[in-house]
């Protein structure tokens, strides 16, 4: 589905990362891929992914920074020529802002973090790219029903991932033009390290698994499989889409197993 597919996937940060479910699936599906890391800490745990994977090209970018983003466009510049695909995985915002409630733990500060680096780096990642994106380009992002819908301790995160949703549509209006599409992935929750820092994580798991049509919550490798269609040509006609990779849970208001009462 993706043979000559050259993509930058970012946002690994272990074997458990929904970036990771991503990049076996585009790997098994044909794509050449290159890592993005934030940081050299990160280095240790990716280099395992990249070795099993055959992945040669890893880069440290912090999308909080515009220079580190314009290094890694140059290099694959130097490296590749042209990208095909970008997948943006990555979210952050401080772990006070998602232990609490909504109107006492959010302040300027953690709501300009959430946001720069969650939804921001987005477009930032999409611009740096923009010289070296080929005609049929897709970049596609990660995001959640916090977006929508409010949920505990989710907080910040949840306007993060509106803006996010919103940067999807005005992004793929933009680049529309030039062949290149844009989209997202709702994934439901996921047992990750960024999904750890949600305070009572486990106890929306177990929440979801009920009201979910399918009865369990979804893993990485089916987030990985949709994201693979999404960036190859058998989705040529979709973009700004927000698609749901979430066992159905999104579509159900209650679930229909009889509670105990
Ligand atoms: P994860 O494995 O912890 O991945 C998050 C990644 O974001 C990490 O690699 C992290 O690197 C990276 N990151 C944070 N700040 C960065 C920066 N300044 N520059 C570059 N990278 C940075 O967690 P995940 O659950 O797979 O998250 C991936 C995406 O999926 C996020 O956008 C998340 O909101 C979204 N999502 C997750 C779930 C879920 O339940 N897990 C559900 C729906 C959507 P560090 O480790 O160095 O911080």
């Amino acid at each position: 589905m993706l043979n000559n597919k050259k993509i930058l996937i970012t946002g690994i940060a272990n074997k458990f990362s929904i970036a990771n479910g991503i990049a076996q699936s585009m790997s098994k599906n044909g794509a050449e891929l290159a890592f993005a890391y934030q940081n050299e800490r990160l280095l240790k745990k990716i280099k395992p992914i990249a070795d099993d994977l055959g992945v040669k090209t890893l880069i440290e970018c912090d999308v909080a920074c515009d220079k580190s983003i314009e290094q890694t466009f140059s290099q694959l510049k130097d490296e590749w020529g042209t990208l095909d695909g970008i997948v943006h995985s990555i979210g952050f915002a401080p772990s006070d802002q998602l232990d609490g409630d909504f109107t006492e733990v959010t302040t300027r500060e953690g709501f300009q973090i959430a946001h720069d680096i969650s939804s921001y780096s987005f477009t930032a990642l999409a611009k740096g790219a923009l010289p070296i994106l080929s005609d049929k380009a897709a970049l596609l992002t990660l995001t959640y029903l916090g977006s929508i819908q409010s949920l505990p301790n989710y907080n910040v995160m949840g306007l993060a991932k509106a803006s996010l949703e919103a940067n999807t549509r005005f992004l793929a209006a933009s680049l529309g033009k030039k062949g290149i599409r844009v989209n997202a992935i709702s994934a439901g929750p996921i047992k990750t390290l960024a999904a750890s820092g949600v305070k009572n994580f486990r106890s929306m798991l177990k929440e979801y698994a009920d009201r979910a049509p399918l009865g369990r919550a979804v893993t990485i490798e089916e987030v990985g499989n949709v994201a693979t269609f999404l960036c190859s040509d058998l989705a040529s006609g979709i973009t700004g889409e927000i698609t749901y990779v979430d066992a159905g849970f999104n579509t159900s208001a209650m679930s229909l197993i009889p509670s105990k009462e």
